[in-house]
């Protein structure tokens, strides 16, 4: 073998072990179900078989004028290198399409029309053993080139051109780092093109490709940022990633948003760890509906399935089998729940067009009345009332468009006053009187309820060190907190900082937190009650009987009142179970020592009621609606 055989070899060589290399980690590494994947495998796979053939040819052309045997095989191989070679260029360009997202852009006909030439050049490859149309060699191996040879260059030089300009043409819908992986790989590609071209010598065209192939396994294939480790279903930057790219190629295109809204419920009876089991069997339910790559898991609670071209029309179908599979109940290890489900479904563009709407659909947690239905089309306008609230939120707290109101609450013992709750309001210029069931739970998902519970924090402090109401004989004030706002580090301190500030006596202060926490975040929650309770505050319990609470969890924390929540009261009303429900929640909190106060009073009747029974402390519009400052002290003078 003399020297520029052993150069070839090292060249082919080189190129057979990185695409090698390539094939092995895309296979142990990254998902194969993608077209895109498919067609890089693919991409692979070619290369691979130029390699091997090339590696063939070297080696048997020293023979081949000796042995009949190594010439048949020179000719196979050099045949089976072209039949390889012709596939490269339109393969790749395949592949640009389907990682600028365009592949479902196009119609059969026109992918028809896309691979003629290519179509054209296989069978002229096909058939060069007959007409040597390609290549031929001599009796002196000889290598000839045929006319076809150039012809097959030109198509390849065509396709690499399709392929660069749809490349520019989606630049803006692509991430950076795919622009730059894309425009290094036919960069490299370009480069061993023209050094084989001048130095016919140097086959190093083999070799860049197969290099440029592994940058694009370092960064186009690997997912490894997109999919979630626990579950294996593409992730919420996925997702923004593949908006993203189909809004910039103005792609026609549905989201379906699945949220299942008891997550809560079941984290609290089942634990977080079950909650990811729970989150993964959904996904491989999903996996049965739709393609892997078109589900994203986008937060806790939601699901996201796109459709493109051809399965759009499919979309509605899909959903409802999905909503239908939520009718029954989930099993997993031996326990069986039931999860419910809203679906929605997008069309884009539409009522929505861009990425932030999209993610903003599926952060927003469905309406109540949406659960087990699929909401589409127009249903999807409740996002615009939820985004008009989230907007007099922020302008409410710059222009003070927040208002306290006070409820007044009473003792059993006398009708006397015992104290008030002091409810926030929103007077908002364009939307009127926002009531807190709507805006409170969007503030809470904002990130903006600290602001507003400080806010009537502060303006009860206020209230109490005027003085008055303990000129009034009342005894406390009721101050709501979000159980959310009550767990973040700092709570306590920011606490004592507002009120010290403002100098009211704590003992006036009592706040009303609900028992819907999670099992896990009982001990959080027990020690700042504590730690609040050692400054001189006063706790209660709000909303007793409407969660699904763990009572031994619930009743170690040392609440100095217990609210019993008006559909208690009222359920006692209708029917003797419901008797039964209040008799026995108010014996118990007795027996526990806590006081008992009872919500939603509207009748004497229910007064008589409830002083059979012999609760501490009564509230509701009986006595009085929540109202402004000046009208609650009217309302107590009276
Ligand atoms: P909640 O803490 O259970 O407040 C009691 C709710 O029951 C109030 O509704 C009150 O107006 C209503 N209510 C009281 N008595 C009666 C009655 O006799 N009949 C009827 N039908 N309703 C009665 P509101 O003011 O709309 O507040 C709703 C919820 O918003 C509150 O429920 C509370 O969870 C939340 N909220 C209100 N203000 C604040 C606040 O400053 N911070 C926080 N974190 N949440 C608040
Ligand atoms: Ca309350
Ligand atoms: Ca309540």
């Amino acid at each position: 073998m003399n020297d520029m055989t052993m150069f070839r070899l090292a060249c082919y060589s080189g190129a057979l072990l990185v695409v090698i290399t390539v094939f092995v980690y895309t296979v142990l590494q990254t998902r194969l179900d993608k077209p895109q994947n498919k067609l890089y495998i693919m991409i692979a796979g070619i290369i691979f078989c130029n390699s091997v053939s090339e590696i063939v040819c070297t080696i048997s052309i020293i023979y081949a004028a000796d042995s009949a045997a190594a010439f048949n095989v020179l000719l196979i191989a050099q045949n089976i290198y072209f039949i390889a070679h012709s596939l490269l260029a339109p393969t790749l360009g395949y592949y640009v399409i389907a990682v600028v997202g365009k592949s479902e852009k196009y119609t059969k006909l026109q992918y028809l029309l896309y691979a003629m030439p290519y179509i054209l050049c296989e069978l002229i490859c096909l058939s060069n053993p007959v007409l040597h149309w390609v290549f031929t060699y001599d009796e002196n191996v000889q290598f000839h080139r045929g006319f076809a040879e150039t012809a097959i260059y030109i198509s390849s030089a065509a396709y690499l051109l399709y392929s660069l300009v749809t490349l520019f043409v989606s630049w803006n819908a692509i991430t950076s780092i795919r622009r730059r992986s894309l425009g290094f790989f036919f960069l490299l590609i370009f480069i061993g093109i023209i050094i084989q071209l001048f130095f016919v010598n140097i086959k190093c065209e083999l070799f860049f490709e197969s290099l440029a192939l592994f940058g694009i396994m370092l960064t186009i294939e690997n997912e490894d940022s997109r999919i979630d480790v626990d579950t294996g279903i593409y992730n919420r930057s996925a997702f923004k990633m593949d908006l993203n790219s189909y809004i910039a190629g103005k792609q026609h295109f549905c989201v379906l948003c699945i949220k299942i809204t008891n997550l809560e419920t079941i984290q609290r009876v089942t634990g977080s760890v079950n909650t990811d089991s729970y989150i993964k069997m959904i996904g491989n339910f999903l996996k049965t509906k739709v393609h892997v790559y078109n589900i994203y898991h986008v937060n806790p609670m939601t699901y996201a399935i796109t459709f493109l071209g051809s399965s759009i029309p499919n979309s509605e179908n899909i959903a409802y089998e999905i909503l239908e599979r939520f009718e029954s109940p989930w099993k997993l290890n031996d326990t069986e729940i039931i999860l419910n489900a809203a679906a929605e479904l997008a069309e884009i563009p539409s009522v929505l067009s861009k990425t932030e709407e999209l993610i903003y659909l599926a952060d927003t947690p469905a309406p109540a009345a949406a659960e087990n239905t699929l909401l589409k089309g127009k249903d999807l306008n409740y996002l615009l009332r939820r985004i008009a609230v989230e907007h007099a939120i922020h302008r409410g707290i710059e222009e003070n468009n927040f208002e306290v109101f006070y409820q007044p609450t009473y003792c059993l013992d006398g009708l006397r006053i015992h104290g008030a709750e002091a409810l926030i309001r929103l007077h908002d210029p364009d939307l009127g009187n926002v009531f807190p069931d709507e805006f409170i739970p969007a503030a809470e998902q904002m990130g903006m309820i600290d602001d507003l519970d400080e806010f009537v924090l502060a303006e009860v402090c206020r209230f109490i060190k005027s003085g008055v109401p303990s000129e009034k004989g009342m005894d406390s004030i009721n101050v709501n907190l979000s159980v959310i706002q009550c767990m973040r580090p700092g709570f306590v301190n920011r606490v004592l900082e507002i009120v010290d500030s403002i100098g009211a006596d704590k003992a006036m202060i009592n706040f009303e937190i609900t028992e819907s926490v999670s099992a896990s975040d009982y001990r959080i929650l027990s020690s700042v009650v504590k730690s609040l309770k050692s400054s001189g505050f006063m706790f209660s319990m709000d909303d007793y009987g409407t969660g699904y609470s763990n009572m031994q969890a619930i009743f170690s924390i040392d609440f100095d009142i217990v609210k019993i929540d008006k559909s208690i009261l009222w359920g006692a009303e209708k029917s003797e179970m419901g008797m039964i429900i209040l008799a026995n929640s108010v014996n118990m909190i007795k027996q526990m020592k806590r006081k008992i106060l009872v919500e939603g009073v509207e009748t004497k009747e229910q007064i008589d009621l409830l002083a059979g029974f012999g609760v501490d402390y009564l509230q509701g519009y009986y006595f009085s609606k929540p109202v402004p400052k000046d009208k609650f002290l009217e309302v107590i003078s009276v």
